[in-house]
């Protein structure tokens, strides 16, 4: 008799898919296999945490950044043990923001040392490729990489992250094969090698534009920077140092009810208004509850919010550090950047440039700008049928996946087990992450995707990683 031990293999080391590794070699009580496929893994944590900009921050304050749910001081202490920030007070470190860069080495010292007390418990197999497909083998899978053969496993975690943006409509879909049109707003790429006397367009304008804004001028790019979206919403900064508001959650009852939320939601924010507070506190009251709201709401009601309320929530939940705020100021006040609320009619390829024509929504008036690259800032692409990841792809053609009914990710129940194309919840298949924006709408950010991680590891564990099956030779 052999012992056979079960094998576990994660898609896509970012944030997610580090966590949820680092739960299930610290928490198991049972020897498993691990095989971890991503490419690059050691200089890439994610498009968030793989930058060498230090003028990148994080838009989440340290003391909401520790890994751990359990430890939510351990990021900020971590930080505090830094020579650089020895000497600044505990509390404003807590509400500062850390540069990016530096968070990709925390998640890269939390690995390190999870590795180095993996032994007796994960056989940890480090595969440096992408997944490209996958095919039901015996009661597992076996999933085909690139270029380092197939992987076999009894259990997949997906944890992918975002999509690169999907491609807006225009007359001239061939645009975007030109070599000045950049798709990945997180490939570094898009912001180098720019001659400054010309223009940029970036399509959306929310903090991946801000990042692309920066990166540009961080680059040494003087020429001027043009920015459009529908809404054409400002962005906010974070203040009011992140002091909580009960007043809305402390009226809020259950069931929830989107006109009710979004008069409830007005009356508060006008009562701080009137004296002198921003809705921001307003806003990130409801961030523990967010999730409970979503989910309870009918598929019309989220279908509403996100026609009439998405971009505002999202300008009001996603804002950016004084600094950065600062400097995309300064930006627009020297002329260097310009927002445009308006349509996207047509890119074309001229002997003079790319031209950009579009409705100026705010005059009604139809125009156009030469620019010599186009940079796509609209968000990650979310509908899985038109994903540009080969997995992803391949997953949702075999059935083996499903959108979930506003397509914003992958259908999903609450243990993490996807749903096939036949509605069933697959035991062996589970995700975290942007993947459930669907099932959770805030499925974003640290501190609700570190919870997730535990959860799913903790729950693979009591599944999966249970007592090894004896088998016969
Ligand atoms: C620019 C940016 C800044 C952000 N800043 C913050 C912040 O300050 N605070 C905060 O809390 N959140 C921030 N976020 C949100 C951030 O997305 C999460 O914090 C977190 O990093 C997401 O982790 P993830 O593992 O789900 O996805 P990702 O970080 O996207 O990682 C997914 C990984 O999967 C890999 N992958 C995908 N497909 C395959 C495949 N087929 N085969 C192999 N590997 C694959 C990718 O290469 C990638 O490395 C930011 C996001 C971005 C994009």
């Amino acid at each position: 008799m052999a012992d056979q031990k079960k094998e576990i293999t994660i898609v896509g080391m970012g944030f997610c898919g580090l966590m949820t590794a680092v739960h299930l070699i610290r928490n198991a009580d049972n020897p498993f296999k691990l095989n971890i496929i991503q490419k690059n893994f050691g200089s890439n944590k994610g498009p968030a945490y793989s930058t060498d900009n230090p003028s990148l921050v994080l838009n989440v304050p340290t003391a909401k950044m520790s890994c751990y749910p359990k430890e939510p001081e351990h990021f900020l202490d971590w930080v505090s043990e830094k020579s650089k920030y020895r000497n600044i007070p505990r509390e404003l470190l807590a509400i500062s923001f850390m540069p990016r860069k530096l968070y990709g080495e925390y998640l890269s010292e939390v690995w390190e040392k999870t590795l180095a007390g993996s032994k007796g418990k994960a056989e940890v197999r480090l595969i440096n490729d992408s997944a490209t497909g996958i095919r039901e083998s015996g009661n597992g899978y076996e999933i085909t990489t690139e270029s380092s053969g197939t992987v076999s496993t009894d259990v997949l975690v997906l944890a992918t992250g975002n999509d690169t943006p999907g491609e807006p409509k225009i007359p001239n879909m061939n645009f975007y094969k030109c070599p000045e049109y950049f798709c990945n707003p997180w490939d570094n790429d898009c912001v180098r090698d720019l001659n400054s006397d010309s223009n940029v367009m970036i399509i959306g304008n929310g903090l991946t534009m801000v990042d692309t804004v920066i990166g540009l001028t961080d680059n040494g790019f003087h020429g001027k920077i043009f920015s459009i979206s529908p809404n054409g919403l400002a962005m906010l900064q974070h203040r009011h140092g992140g002091v909580a508001y009960k007043g809305l959650v402390d009226e809020l009852s259950e069931p929830y009810d989107l006109d009710k939320l979004f008069s409830l939601f007005k009356k508060h924010v006008r009562l701080l208004r009137e004296i002198g507070i921003s809705a921001e506190p307003v806003v990130d009251s409801v961030r523990g509850i967010s999730q409970k709201i979503w989910m309870s709401l009918s598929v019309d009601e989220k279908m509403r919010f996100m026609k009439h309320l998405r971009h505002l929530w999202g300008v009001a939940r996603h804002r950016v550090p004084i600094n950065v705020y600062d400097r995309i100021i300064r930006l627009k006040l020297e002329d260097r950047l310009k927002v445009i609320k308006g349509r996207l009619l047509n890119i074309v390829n001229t002997e003079n440039g790319i031209k950009v024509d579009f409705r100026n929504t705010r005059t009604y008036s139809d125009e156009s700008i030469i620019v010599s690259r186009v940079i796509n800032c609209t968000g990650p692409q979310t509908d899985i049928g038109k994903s540009k990841n080969p997995f992803i792809r391949s997953l949702y053609e075999s059935g083996f996946i499903r959108p979930d009914p506003l397509r914003l990710g992958i259908d999903a129940d609450t243990e993490f087990r996807v749903l096939g194309k036949d509605g069933l919840h697959n035991e062996r298949i589970l995700t975290l992450g942007g993947n459930l924006k669907g099932l959770l709408w805030e499925s974003t950010a640290v501190p609700e995707l570190r919870v997730q991680a535990e959860n799913l590891a903790d729950s693979l564990l009591r599944t999966t990683v249970t007592e090894a099956e004896p088998v016969m030779e």
